[in-house]
């Protein structure tokens, strides 16, 4: 059985049409992620913070949510791995000369042009809109672009002259086996520093 003319709808033809509406829905959940907060959904806006699995918040979200971690809230086991003020670090951006936020257009409608921007690469320009690969340092908090950190080889921070070492970068909003390998990196960090802890306390009690 065909169609009334006789022709048997290809396979591309049938499945062409959710599948862009499908791409476009995507890049721009990919640009969201550059823009709102992860936890509280709202626009970003300074102070801005990131967690050590490369999560954008604003920083007062996370502290209310520190402040009272069992009110209810929609995205709860986005922070779940964030277990105080330590766990975040303030970011330090750079702004994009070009962003003027919500703009009007020709009809007067006020819209926002989601791939734009609101902070560049204070190194090499590129802006951080979620098509070029960015990393903050956890030392010092400034961000750049992936390109930058690999372009100039440096150790101490282009921005504020810090010290950092390869450990200390972290990739922004990476991909699923980057978040992965963060998390990784992140239980490993907590359990190097308890048995530190512990053997202080036993040094102590030893002492004692
Ligand atoms: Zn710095």
């Amino acid at each position: 059985m065909g169609c009334d003319g006789g022709t048997i709808p290809k396979r591309h033809e049938l499945v062409k049409g959710p599948k862009k509406v499908e791409k476009v829905d995507k890049n721009a959940e990919l640009a969201a992620r550059w823009k709102y907060c992860a936890l509280s959904q709202e626009k970003l806006r300074r102070p801005i913070v990131a967690c050590g699995l490369g999560r954008l918040y604003n920083k007062d979200a996370v502290i209310e949510y520190l402040l009272d971690k069992s009110a209810e809230r929609p995205n709860a086991e986005v922070v779940a791995h964030i277990r105080g003020i330590k766990d975040i670090k303030e970011l330090n951006l750079t702004d994009n000369p070009e962003w003027e936020g919500d703009t009007t257009n020709a009809k007067g409608d006020r819209y926002e042009d989601i791939h734009c921007g609101m902070f560049i690469c204070p190194v090499v320009g590129l802006e951080m809109n979620g098509k070029h690969r960015f990393c903050y340092l956890q030392t010092c908090g400034c961000v750049f672009s992936d390109r930058a950190l690999k372009e100039v080889k440096t150790e101490i921070c282009h921005k504020c002259g810090d010290p950092f070492q390869d450990d200390d970068i972290i990739v922004l909003n990476g991909t699923k086996e980057e978040v992965e390998r963060l998390r990784e990196k992140m239980e490993e960090k907590r359990a190097k520093s308890k048995t530190k802890r512990w053997k202080k306390l036993r040094d102590h009690c030893n002492f004692l």
